[in-house]
C-alpha cells in the first residue's frame, strides 16, 4: 500500500460531485512545493525520479530528509512523523487549521479569486445536474453544447450556493455582500436559468411568476459589448435566450440591453463608431412601440438602423424554435424597414 495515497482527507468523502470537482481544482492550482517555497522558502533536497521530491519535513524538526512530495498526485509524506496527505492537509497541520480555515488560507494565496466566478462555475455544473433545466432550455430551442458553453449558460437550483462557496473559502459576510445570498440567508437565485454578463448576473425562473431577475438592479452596458464593439453589424435582440438562438443559428454578432428599454449607458455604446444596428425586437405591441422609438432615437444619434420584422407574435428564440432557420431569418433581414 502506497501511504501517499492512502492519506486521503476523509472530510472529502461528505461532498457533493461538485464539490469535489471545485476542490480538485484548487488542488491542482496549488503544487505543495510551491506552497512550502513561497511559505515557508523550503527547499527540496533532491529528486528521486521525475515527479518525486525529498526534504526536511516541514511538519516536525529533523536533520535527515524524510519529508517526500510526489508532484504528479500532488501528496506528500514524511516517514518520521508519519503525516501525509494533499496541499490543504499540508495547511491544516503546518498552521494548526480547521479544514474550512485551510480552504480560505490556499484560496487567499491564489489571489485573484473571484466570488462570482466561482459562483458562475458553480451554476453551469448545476445546469447538466438538472433534467428540468434543460428541458426549459430546450423548449426554448437552446440545446447546442457549444452555444451553452459560449455563453457560459448555468442553472441556478437554490438552496445550495452558500454552502457550496463556503467549502470553497469564502466568508459568510463576503457572501452577503455579494448579493448571491439574500439578508435571509438564501440564495437570491432560485429555479433559474443563468446567464453572466459583465459583473452582473440574469437567472430567467423556470416557472411564470417572476420570470425576470438580475442579481444587480443596475444592468449595466450590452451583453458581451467587448467582444462586438469593432463589429461592422449588431443584432439588437430584447433578451438573452434571443442572443442564444441567434448565436446557435449561426449569428454570433447579436446582444441585448436585458429588455426592449436601453439604459443610458447601452445606447451610448450603439451610437459610438459607425456601424449598421439590426433591431429584431419582439414582434408584439410592445416590441414594435420599443423597436420605433429607438430606431429614431438612433438615426437621430445618426446611427444606420434597420428593424427587422419577425412574423407575428416571435422573438427571435420563439422563432428558431418554432422551426426557423438561418435561410429564413437572411430573408427577413433583407425585408428589413429603416
Ligand atoms: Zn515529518
Amino acid at each position: 500500500m502506497n501511504p501517499l495515497t492512502d492519506t486521503m482527507n476523509t472530510v472529502e468523502t461528505m461532498f457533493t460531485a461538485t464539490d469535489r470537482s471545485a476542490l480538485e481544482e484548487l488542488k491542482r492550482r496549488i503544487p505543495i512545493e510551491h506552497y512550502l517555497q513561497t511559505e515557508l522558502q523550503w527547499q527540496p533536497d533532491r529528486r528521486l525520479a521525475p515527479y518525486h521530491l525529498t526534504g526536511l519535513c516541514p511538519l516536525h524538526a529533523e536533520t535527515q530528509p524524510s519529508f517526500s512530495i510526489q508532484t504528479r498526485k500532488n501528496l506528500f509524506y514524511c516517514h518520521g512523523c508519519g503525516q501525509g496527505g494533499d496541499v490543504i492537509r499540508l495547511v491544516e497541520i503546518l498552521h494548526q487549521m480547521t479544514f474550512p480555515q485551510a480552504l480560505a488560507h490556499l484560496r487567499s494565496r491564489l489571489g485573484g479569486s473571484n466570488l462570482l466566478e466561482d459562483a458562475v462555475a458553480y451554476y453551469r455544473t448545476q445546469l447538466l445536474c438538472f433534467p428540468q433545466a434543460l428541458q426549459f432550455l430546450a423548449q426554448r430551442g437552446i440545446s447546442d453544447p457549444t452555444t451553452i458553453q459560449a455563453m457560459r449558460i448555468g442553472y441556478a437550483p437554490g438552496a445550495c450556493l452558500r454552502a457550496h462557496l463556503r467549502l470553497l473559502g469564502y466568508h459568510a459576510e463576503h457572501i452577503r455582500q455579494s448579493g448571491l445570498i439574500n439578508p435571509q440567508g438564501r440564495d437570491t437565485l432560485y429555479r433559474r436559468i443563468v446567464f453572466p454578463y459583465g459583473d452582473n448576473l440574469y437567472g430567467r425562473s423556470l416557472d411564470a411568476s417572476m420570470p425576470h431577475r438580475f442579481l444587480r438592479a443596475s444592468k449595466g452596458g450590452l451583453y458581451r459589448w467587448n467582444s462586438l464593439h469593432l463589429a461592422p453589424e449588431i443584432l439588437l435582440v430584447e433578451g438573452f435566450f434571443d442572443v442564444a438562438a441567434l448565436w446557435q443559428a449561426g449569428f454570433a454578432h447579436a446582444t441585448c440591453g436585458g429588455g426592449a428599454h436601453l439604459n443610458r449607458t447601452q445606447f451610448q455604446q450603439l451610437i459610438t463608431g459607425p456601424r449598421i444596428v439590426w433591431i429584431v425586437f419582439d414582434r408584439d405591441d410592445a416590441g414594435e412601440q420599443a423597436a420605433a422609438s429607438l430606431s429614431l432615437r438612433l438615426q437621430q444619434a445618426g446611427q444606420m438602423v434597420r428593424r427587422v420584422r419577425l412574423p407575428y407574435p416571435h422573438d427571435p428564440a420563439s422563432y428558431f424554435a418554432a422551426g426557423g432557420d438561418a435561410v429564413g431569418f437572411r430573408a427577413l433581414l433583407r425585408e428589413a424597414l429603416p
